[in-house]
């Protein structure tokens, strides 16, 4: 895809530190160009904003990865047409119809959010509007440090055969198994997921950096998350520094 430098200027410095037009940027969601539509469910949307709304428009933070939730109605934002299964093309349908079936994108089911993804994407966005952000509870960091750890969390929760073990680590030290409809298999880039598959990252990494580092700490050990597959899949110099320095002093020898 290529990002709209203009929408998403005042991110600079704060979620990300550059856009290139011309490329993917990692916190701006897929929406798969071709032609005049869209492959990819990277623009998301809230049909009770959508509903309520004067005159209906499409939020910037429906386009970025660290959203998945309305935080105004606290449900969990839809990506694809309910009936068909397109993704929104607004400038190719009239009054929010899907482009393909004509079914209303203000009407449909919507999901009630999981209370944790939703705070912690209220954390996610309030870090945009210049409030302290930080993984360890009580600190805050730059928000571009901040936001390259969650999306690195984001990213070794979400692909790689390693994966799966501590997603279920983390869900079953909840006593609770978060919905994770598969990722196809050509899905192998965190902007093209689902709004549903990033409102599981978010709930599973709202409780894998509560009490950081030691939840994330016991979780990788009971997960059998080996630090040195971490380091093996990952050049060290991508991995943030407040993860690598915890998995190098506490999960090294996992
Ligand atoms: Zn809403
Ligand atoms: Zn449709």
């Amino acid at each position: 895809m290529t990002a709209n430098a203009t929408t998403f200027k005042s991110y600079i410095g704060v979620l990300f530190e550059e856009i290139n037009p011309k490329a993917t940027n990692k916190w701006i969601n897929h929406i798969g160009i071709y032609h005049r539509t869209r492959t990819r469910p990277g623009l998301q949307w809230c049909p009770l904003c959508l509903r309520t709304d004067e005159v209906p428009y499409y939020r910037r933070r429906w386009r970025l990865g660290i959203s998945s939730t309305c935080l105004k109605h606290g449900i969990i934002l839809s990506c694809r047409c309910q009936d068909c299964g397109k993704p929104a093309v607004p400038h190719r349908s009239i009054y929010h119809q899907c482009h393909h079936c004509g079914m209303s994108r203000l009407s449909g089911n919507s999901h009630v959010a999981d209370s944790q993804a939703l705070q912690f994407e209220g954390m996610l966005n309030s870090g945009l509007l210049g409030d302290p952000v930080s993984i360890e509870a009580g600190k805050s960091m730059h928000p571009i440090i901040f936001y390259r750890n969650i999306y690195f969390i984001y990213s070794f929760l979400a692909f790689g055969p390693r994966s799966r073990s501590l997603r279920r680590a983390v869900s079953n030290s909840y006593g609770q198994v978060f919905g994770w409809p598969s990722i196809s298999t050509n899905v192998v880039n965190f902007g093209a997921l689902s709004s549903e598959n990033r409102h599981a990252l978010a709930g599973l990494t709202a409780r894998l950096i509560e009490g950081w580092p030691w939840r994330f700490i016991g979780l990788c050990l009971d997960a059998r998350f080996y630090w040195s597959w971490i380091t093996k899949d990952n050049d060290r110099n991508e991995i943030p520094y407040d993860v690598l320095r915890i998995g190098d002093k506490y999960l090294r020898g996992n």
